[in-house]
């Protein structure tokens, strides 16, 4: 209805003088249930441009989750969430439903990019096809700039060797490095890692640590969900323990992971360490 539509266009966009400044993802009390299980219990959290942020925390505790919520493949129960100073496309404010349309809703997961702990390659196209598919299917690129640009990612994760490799020629921590480049090639500006090496044989794990170290060193703005501890120390500028749907204790990589205040956190670096 009218009102509703009104309302939405007054919340959806920040005043551009509010933007300077303001972090690129900011979720206040998120919150998120399947069925009657409150999987996210409100998660507040403000990401810079340019953060790394590693999200720590045992299987089930919503990590996966919250990473869904901000690119909009699970809708929010509660609280607000906003990527580059816009709501997301669904949310409530009181007893008041927003609703994007699907056009927009693309067009705001556009600009994050998602790399999951399964590579999720077309297994019937290339590596340099894989990595031209969406620039020229979604952005609309000409299959020219889409390749000569797609040439320069695989030589920014080491694969130029590989353009013409299927899937199913490429190793583990090559597929994945060839899904980083893919990603990259739609050019997010946020970069969502759901535990990217946690499906790799142990040696070729630090291959696409290497490639995401690089990338963090670019200024992309990240968010890893990871259990590699010594990359969330070394990479991450901070490092969010969650548990049990909240986030237990957020700071730099040295608070939380060497010298954690909360007695969750540090049951959880001593299990897993
Ligand atoms: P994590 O990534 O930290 O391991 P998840 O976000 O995957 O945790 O899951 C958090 C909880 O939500 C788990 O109990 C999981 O079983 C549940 N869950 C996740 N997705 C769904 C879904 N689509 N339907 C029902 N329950 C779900
Ligand atoms: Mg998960």
């Amino acid at each position: 209805d009218i009102l509703t539509q009104t309302a939405l266009s007054e919340v959806r966009t920040v005043d551009p003088d509010h933007l300077a400044g303001a972090p690129l993802v900011l979720a206040q009390k998120v919150e998120k249930q399947f069925g009657t299980l409150k999987v996210l219990k409100g998660i507040d959290l403000a990401i810079p441009k340019g953060e790394v942020l590693c999200i720590i925390g045992p299987s089930g505790s919503g990590k996966s989750t919250f990473l869904r919520c901000i690119n909009q493949l699970e809708r929010i129960d509660g609280g607000a969430l906003w990527v580059s100073g816009e709501r997301v496309g669904y949310h409530r404010e009181g007893n008041k439903l927003y609703e994007l349309d699907d056009a927009a809703i693309a067009r705001q997961r556009r600009s994050i990019g998602m790399v999951f702990q399964r590579f999720n390659l077309f297994p019937h196209l290339t590596a340099l096809q894989n990595i031209i598919e969406g620039p020229v299917q979604v952005l609309g690129e000409s299959a020219r700039e889409a390749t000569a640009r797609a040439l320069a990612l695989l030589e920014r994760v080491g694969l130029a060797d590989k353009r013409d490799a299927y899937p199913s020629q490429l190793s583990g921590g090559q597929q994945q490095r060839i899904a980083i480049a893919r990603s990259l090639a739609m050019r997010p500006e946020l970069l969502l890692f759901d535990e990217p090496t946690s499906a790799l044989d142990p040696e070729l794990v630090s291959e696409v640590l290497k490639v995401m170290r690089d990338l963090a060193e670019t200024g992309m703005t990240m968010i890893c969900v990871t259990h590699e501890l010594g990359f969330a120390r070394d990479v991450g500028h901070r490092v969010a323990f969650m548990d049990q749907g909240q986030i237990v204790e957020l700071g730099d990589p040295r608070s939380v992971l060497v010298d954690p205040k909360e007695t969750r956190t540090k049951a959880f670096i001593n299990a897993v360490r």
